[in-house]
């Protein structure tokens, strides 16, 4: 499938993140009006959703969905209006269509808009499915021996985190003090986190609830769309604290999401499928087709004042389990999903060292310390770095972007009076 064009003209080249084949949902501000308002991208403006609604061209039957400022109400919708609400952007903004003169004013600059959160994350549960993470981090934790669970190959293994800790790209995040103890060390402290890192991922919206067990084609059904995701990480706390229940703590400070969410239909033609199993996956867990998507990702790391360097570049598809596996363990116990659940695919790392999607990883825990454009080294996050997540499927001619998932590390707060 070729490029689609757009009456929008910006969106019309081949390397912008947003064609028409894209269409992804925000949240933004413009101008002096604080109210939240639905957007969708295209080229390099934003049309009005809640705007396109108020003039009464949303093809919705309910005239309230754009209203709050907040994607919910669609996602809670369900299929069919996911489905003519796309259908009505793929027509409404095509080169030719006769809905051009009314739709043009209802269009804003990308670059006055702020962006905020899409939608209300009612669930946070973060996977550890990438294979390639798994044994490194395993590795380094309790040796290459025992490096993958025995559980692994059998499991997409996740953990239960937190929807409050869930924050839009842009907003600062501050170094967490936590309990640690050093390996060399007696008894454990309480001290802001020197081993703060993050952790390159995808997000998959659960877009459909369920009450019991449903197969993983059902499962890939239910997702919405997708978002970069960083699971910002302090390795001490997470040494000290995981065992035996997992993180805690440790990835409970902030997990930024991208602003813009790509939703299905556009990442349909970059289909592809999990790697070769190593061990035969029980029947509820086995894919009917390509579940997985071919998206190219890679992490800039700007320290306080300096220049860029991307420090990882690696692709979706590295991951051992895909979204619709994930969430099919996830509900298989009865675990009731929800709209709006919000599922961390886990660290996407490649087999290279520059394909490693966390500091952990490219430092080996410190030992090999990445080197920067200029010089600087870092084994971990210093305050005052900027790291910047982003990622594109390629297709013919065109992009399917999800624009950028960004964060400044702020300072730790003083050491509070009781601590
Ligand atoms: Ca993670």
């Amino acid at each position: 499938m070729p490029l689609k064009r757009s009456w929008v003209d910006s969106a019309n080249t081949p390397e912008g993140p947003f064609p028409l084949n894209n269409l992804p949902y925000g949240v933004f501000t413009a101008g002096d009006d604080d109210e939240a308002r639905c957007g969708v991208a295209i080229g390099e403006m934003i049309l009005d959703m809640t705007a396109v609604e108020a003039e009464g061209l949303s093809p919705l039957d309910d005239d309230e969905v754009f209203a709050w400022g907040t994607w919910d109400l669609l996602i809670d919708a369900g299929p069919a209006d996911w489905a003519t609400l796309r259908g009505w952007l793929e027509a409404a903004l095509a080169e030719g269509s006769d809905l051009a003169d009314a739709l043009a004013p209802l269009l804003v600059p990308m670059a006055d808009a702020t962006l905020h959160m899409p939608f209300t994350v009612t669930e946070y549960t973060d996977f550890y499915a990438g294979k390639h993470h798994a044994t490194n981090v395993g590795t380094m934790f309790r040796g290459a021996e025992n490096a993958l669970p025995p559980n692994w190959l059998s499991i997409p293994i996740g953990y239960n985190g937190r929807a409050s800790s869930v924050v839009v790209s842009g907003t600062p995040v501050r170094r967490p003090w936590g309990q640690v103890k050093g390996p060399d060390e007696a008894l454990p402290r309480f001290a802001p986190s020197a081993r703060f890192d993050i952790e390159l991922e995808m997000g998959a919206i659960v877009g459909r609830g369920s009450e019991g067990p449903v197969s993983v084609a059902e499962a890939d059904g239910m997702i919405f769309g997708y978002v970069l995701l960083n699971d910002w990480s302090a390795r001490d706390i997470q040494a000290w604290e995981y065992q035996p229940l997992g993180p805690f703590q440790a990835k409970a400070t902030a997990t930024s999401i991208s602003p813009w969410i790509v939703t299905r239909p556009a990442l349909e033609p970059f289909r592809t499928s999990t790697p070769e199993r190593e061990r035969d996956l029980l029947p509820y867990l086995r894919e009917p087709g390509p579940m997985l998507y071919d998206i190219d990702l890679a992490v800039d790391l700007i320290p306080e004042g300096g220049t860029a360097t991307t420090i990882a570049r690696t692709n979706y598809r590295e991951m051992y389990y895909s979204s619709a596996q994930q969430l099919a363990h996830h509900a298989s116990s009865g675990c009731p999903m929800r709209p709006g659940d919000l599922l961390g695919s886990g660290t996407i790392s490649g087999p290279d060292r520059d394909s490693r999607g966390s500091l952990l990883e490219l430092s080996w825990g410190g030992k090999e310390p990445v080197t920067l454009e200029g010089g600087a080294t870092r084994s971990f996050l210093q305050d005052g770095d900027t790291v910047i997540l982003r990622g594109h499927a390629q297709g013919d001619g065109y992009r399917i972007g999800f624009g950028t998932c960004e964060g400044i590390i702020l300072p730790a707060i003083d050491k509070p009076a009781w601590a």
